[in-house]
């Protein structure tokens, strides 16, 4: 018997599938639509409307007028602040609804959903987090060049209309990443979901809107990247890209936002490190860099540390702390509160990490666990049994790339020196782990390595703190008040102060 998830849709409810536009719940004017698969079952769930490029266009159209001529730019502070306080409430008051949608969607287990980065709560954080800045923020006075019968001011004024482009993985939080900023600093924005998450996404917004948006405000395109994503983030009336997604996709962001030079940040990709140093406590390291690579999102997270690098003299017991928690991961029904696990999001993310695995055994890495697809009930889904690779020399391809899945790579080191240059010999820099117990050494080494987040003994993701990559992992920071400053611009104004000079 193989698994089905479909008995849940009628307890959980599916949003109708259609984008919001200029205050209405519309379908696309191509009338296409996509019909989403679950990824633990292959089943159909529903399908929701395409948005093609007239329903782009009038969906920044309509957020280009609420920016230049409505309310939400020129809005008191204080109402701003409420409203804003309104979406994190409301947020939390449906936390149990959005959760069980989201096992339906993108097949995050109910077990993992209150882990931070795929829970609602995390999400309501951050929306309380930026309304606490709108009325903190602003430019400086200064002295004028000119003289003191000058005055020099900054001013940080919304940049516009964002384009907030979505991947799957952890949909409530990377919405609020996004969304929460870029109206707290007065903008106007437009969503696209993941094509593997949009009824979540659609949820989400419903619910925010009931919580006083005004229209115009937020509107969400839905459909893949092709044709959806690609016209909205070429569309010349958008000011600000903000896309969070692989690093390929990326790299067309950059492009597509050259001919008008749009504002970009991008939070992409990874390939980071856990270094275990010898006085470590060794079996929590092992369970901690295998619990990330496995639990809740089956390794399909950004920031997942993937590359173990294990001091010689404490590898094997490393190896065997990492292939007892193999051993314990559970795969299934998303809905089941013993599942640890869920499945890859798309058959095509499927083959492509059981490629890497093939390529990593070709290459002469040790595969100590796992590398198989998942067999019986778990056979019509996208499941791969947590995977370890040994002896793994970090010129091998699955050292450098990021698979996006249940596969842990670990490389030997001798001392501290060779411990940071294979950390930073990559093209990523998005995130780090240390386990030590030496906490000169943690901080000496945390300096060295080139990623923007660094945990120390585990890791942990803050709505306060400023989160993203160095190199190919991406440009600019979410997350705290670079958060905030990355969706405005800065103004000088310079005035005479004698009525002579005026
Ligand atoms: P993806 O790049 O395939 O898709 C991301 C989004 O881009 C989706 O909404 C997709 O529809 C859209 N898209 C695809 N082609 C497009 C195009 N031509 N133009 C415009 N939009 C397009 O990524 P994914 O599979 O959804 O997510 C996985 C990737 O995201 C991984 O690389 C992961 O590391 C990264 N990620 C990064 C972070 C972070 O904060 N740094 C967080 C989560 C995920």
């Amino acid at each position: 018997m193989s698994l089905s998830v479909l008995a849940h849709r009628e307890a959980v409810g599916l949003p109708d599938g259609l984008m919001f536009i200029d205050g209405t719940w519309r379908s696309g004017q191509d009338d296409t639509s996509w019909t989403h698969k679950h990824p633990a079952t292959g089943e159909e769930i529903g399908s929701f409307s395409v948005s093609g490029v007239a329903d782009v266009d009038a969906a920044v159209r309509a957020a280009r007028i609420a920016f230049d001529e409505g309310p939400w730019p020129r809005m008191r502070a204080g109402e701003r602040i409420r409203l804003l306080h309104g979406c994190a409430a409301t947020l939390r008051d449906h936390a149990d609804e959005l959760r069980s949608l989201q096992a339906l969607d993108n097949g995050v287990p109910l077990s993992f959903a209150s882990v931070y980065a795929t829970s609602v709560g995390a999400a309501a954080d951050v929306f309380d987090h930026h309304a606490g800045w709108v009325d903190k923020v602003g430019g400086q006075t200064l002295p004028a060049y000119q003289g003191g019968d000058h005055l020099a001011m900054t001013f940080r004024e919304p940049v516009g209309v964002v384009a907030a482009v979505l991947p799957w993985n952890a949909p409530f939080l990377l919405f609020a990443q996004k969304v929460a900023p870029a109206l707290a600093a007065g903008c106007t924005v437009v969503v696209k979901p993941s094509e593997h998450a949009t009824f979540t996404v659609l949820r989400m917004v419903a619910l925010l809107l009931d919580a006083g948006l005004p229209a115009g405000v937020l509107q969400v395109v839905t459909g893949p990247g092709e044709p959806t994503g690609q016209a909205l983030i070429s569309h010349p009336g958008v000011d600000k890209v903000s896309f969070t997604g692989s690093r390929g996709i990326g790299r067309k962001v950059i492009e597509a936002s050259a001919s008008t030079m749009k504002r970009v940040s991008l939070e992409l990709g990874g390939k980071s490190p856990a270094i275990v140093f010898p006085d470590a406590n060794v079996d929590l390291a092992g369970m901690t860099a295998m619990g990330m690579v496995t639990m809740g999102l089956s390794g399909q997270a950004c920031v997942a540390h993937t590359r173990a690098l294990v001091h010689r003299d404490v590898y094997d017991q490393f190896v065997a702390a990492t292939q007892l928690l193999a051993g314990m991961i559970t795969y299934g029904d998303p809905f089941d509160p013993s599942v640890l696990a869920s499945a890859l999001i798309s058959e095509r993310q499927l083959d492509r990490v059981l490629g890497y695995i093939e390529t990593g055994v070709k290459e002469g890495a040790r595969l100590v666990a796992g590398g198989t697809r998942g067999e019986g009930d778990l056979a019509a889904g996208n499941f791969v049994t947590p995977t370890i690779f040994a002896d793994v020399d970090n010129s091998m391809t699955v050292a450098r790339e990021e698979i996006f899945g249940p596969v842990l790579v670990v490389v030997p080191f001798d001392d501290e020196d060779e411990a940071v240059r294979i950390a930073n010999d990559t093209e990523y820099g998005l995130g780090a782990g240390l386990y030590t117990t030496d906490a000169a050494r943690a901080f000496r080494v945390a300096r060295k390595l080139r990623a923007g987040t660094i945990g120390i003994n585990g890791f942990q993701v803050e709505p306060h703190l400023p989160f993203g990559g160095f190199q190919q992992s991406g440009l600019g920071r979410e997350g705290g008040l670079a958060a905030f400053e990355a969706y405005t611009e800065l103004k000088s104004v310079v005035m005479p102060l004698t009525e002579e000079l005026m």
